[in-house]
């Protein structure tokens, strides 16, 4: 049962067109209720069959989703930085427990975080003119909200666009701060086709590593040439593309997956996030991706 093979998803899940005109009062600093939204991106995930589901990041786009919460950062068309950056109060904790209040006792969930460094090149920096600076104290203000989702949530993924088009060199110190003593298991994802910074990555203190092996199968050479601790979750579908993979096609590069890792990969995923695809789309994409899972684990 060790090596069951687990089905997830990266974190978000696509919107609810009726969820723009929420989102304008939201953004407006309104108290609105985003139980609906959950509840559907929960419900998609339950029902497709999925082991880890999230909560679907349906609030808000995935770098307001923390800057809007926390001290030192305005929101205007893109967050600015006006002060320092500290953690204020929990962000994500009340969407992750009512995701959680949803599930059935057997699924688990993975709470999400935008990773320090893409969070630092997504802003204006109106106070820090010093993008390291600014990307540690993301990272020391991730490591609270990280504190505090460890006992809700059964994985915590740390979503890292950016590393995709460069790993500063204290790229595993920005990760280790937030993943140093955290209880339940840490997974990074980057975006892209990561083959040029392979090595780096390997170096960063994450139990799972994410990345895009089906619209960047080169991945898979360029992880042959070492050894490495992490375990991976291998992206099966991709997450640009509204073309559904059959089950004949998500298998066989699942097992091309099982051949160069074997017992290293521990997750069957979307490439990335599914909030840019139609909900049919990334329904039926989850639907075959876990037949896939349930053929493997037999
Ligand atoms: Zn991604």
């Amino acid at each position: 049962m060790n090596n069951k093979i687990k089905t997830c998803v990266i974190g978000s899940y696509p919107v609810l067109t009726d969820a723009m005109e929420l989102m304008n009062g939201y953004f407006n600093g309104e108290e609105v209720s985003w139980d609906k939204y959950i509840q559907y991106a929960v419900s998609d995930m339950v029902n497709a069959g999925l082991d880890i589901v999230s909560d679907g990041q349906t609030r808000d786009p995935f770098i307001q989703i923390f800057t809007r919460k926390l001290k030192g950062c305005r929101i205007r068309a893109r967050t600015e930085i006006v002060d320092k950056v500290e953690y204020n109060a929990p962000i994500t904790l009340k969407d992750q427990k009512y995701a959680k209040s949803l599930i059935p006792d057997d699924k688990e969930l993975t709470g999400v975080l935008t990773g320090p460094y893409t969070l630092s090149k997504s802003c204006i920096d109106l106070y820090y003119n010093d993008e390291k600076d600014l990307a540690f104290d993301f990272a020391h203000a991730l490591k609270q909200e990280a504190k505090v989702l460890q006992k809700h949530v059964d994985m915590i993924s740390i979503d890292e666009p950016f590393f995709s088009n460069e790993i500063p060199d204290y790229g595993k110190e920005l990760i280790e701060i937030i993943t140093k003593d955290i209880s339940c298991p840490t997974r990074l994802h980057a975006c892209g086709n990561v083959s040029d910074i392979i090595s780096e990555l390997l170096e960063i203190p994450v139990d799972i590593l994410s990345h895009e092996f089906k619209a960047s199968p080169q991945i898979f050479d360029a992880f042959k040439e070492y050894a490495f601790p992490q375990k991976i979750c291998l992206g099966a579908v991709r997450s640009d593309d509204t073309r559904v993979e059959s089950v004949e096609e998500i298998m066989e590069h699942t097992k091309k997956g099982m051949d160069i890792f074997g017992e290293k990969i521990v997750q069957l995923a979307p490439d990335c996030g599914q909030r840019l695809l139609p909900r049919d789309v990334a329904f039926q994409k989850l639907k075959n991706l876990v037949k896939v899972g349930e053929k493997i684990n037999g």
